[in-house]
């Protein structure tokens, strides 16, 4: 085991950033998670914040170096979609979902990173999606905020890659959680049929990855996209 890194989860109450979470304690790490509602679960130091909102990321990082030193491994998890088609799609639509998905993404990679570059290490993990690269009907929102994502991470990499930083882009596919649970049972055949897997995935099998792209075996990876989709988007 390498030694135990300080490991921030944004949005690891629930779904694919608790099993993150999960992976990351079971690995032997330091890990918090930040939540935005509800009862936060025990076994992680848990800090309410909502990436929408600088003061209250900064408040979180706050409380976590003071308990555990800066933030080595930061996955920015936090999402939402508002999926409706282009034409019926507000502008509040969109930029709440862009705010949430990418500004808030924003918002934590800056506080993480003064951090870093003081620790003269780091990783930062982006959740994007499939359907950032691929689009997706009615996910105009969603689609521009996950792309926008990976010009992010290349350019963190561009930054800081010489200070011992590295910056990646995870793209899961269709992944079981609350988020996919509320599509129609006939949407989610269809998509079921046109992932090479014929399943959906389960978020432990996100979690795996994004420990490892963490890990000291991923040291020279930078500005790269992983896909964890089944083969859906052929290695994009
Ligand atoms: P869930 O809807 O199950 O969980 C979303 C998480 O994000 C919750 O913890 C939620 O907190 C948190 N969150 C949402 N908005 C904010 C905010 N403003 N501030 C802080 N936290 C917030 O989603 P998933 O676990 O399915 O998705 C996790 C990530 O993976 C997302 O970025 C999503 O886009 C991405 N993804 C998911 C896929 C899937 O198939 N499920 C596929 C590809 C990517 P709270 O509990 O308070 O609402």
């Amino acid at each position: 085991m390498t030694s135990p890194k300080t490991v921030l989860v944004t949005g690891g109450n629930r779904g694919i950033g608790y099993a993150i979470a999960t992976e990351f304690k079971n690995a032997g790490h330091n890990v918090c998670i930040t939540y935005r509602s509800g009862e936060p679960p025990a076994e992680f130091f848990s800090v309410k914040a909502d990436v929408t909102d600088t003061a209250s990321i900064d408040a979180a990082f706050k409380e976590i170096e003071a308990e555990f030193g800066p933030v080595e491994v930061l996955v920015a998890n936090a999402g939402i979609t508002k999926d409706t088609l282009l034409m019926r799609m507000s502008e509040e639509d969109f930029t709440s979902v862009i705010d949430t998905n990418l500004t808030g993404a924003f918002r934590v990679v800056k506080r993480a990173t003064k951090g870093m570059l003081k620790l003269k290490r780091g990783r930062v993990i982006l959740i994007s999606s499939v359907v950032g690269l691929y689009g997706g009907m009615g996910q105009g929102n969603y689609s521009s905020s996950k792309a926008a994502l990976v010009g992010m991470a290349r350019s963190i990499t561009r930054e800081l890659g010489s200070r011992n930083i590295t910056a990646n882009v995870i793209a899961p596919g269709f992944i079981q959680t609350e988020m996919t649970d509320v599509l129609p049972q006939e949407t989610k055949k269809q998509y079921v049929n046109s992932i090479p897997a014929k399943r959906f995935a389960q978020p432990e099998e996100v979690a795996q990855v994004v420990r490892w792209i963490a890990s000291d075996e991923a040291s020279y990876i930078s500005g790269a996209v992983i896909p964890v989709d089944g083969g859906l988007g052929m290695g994009h």
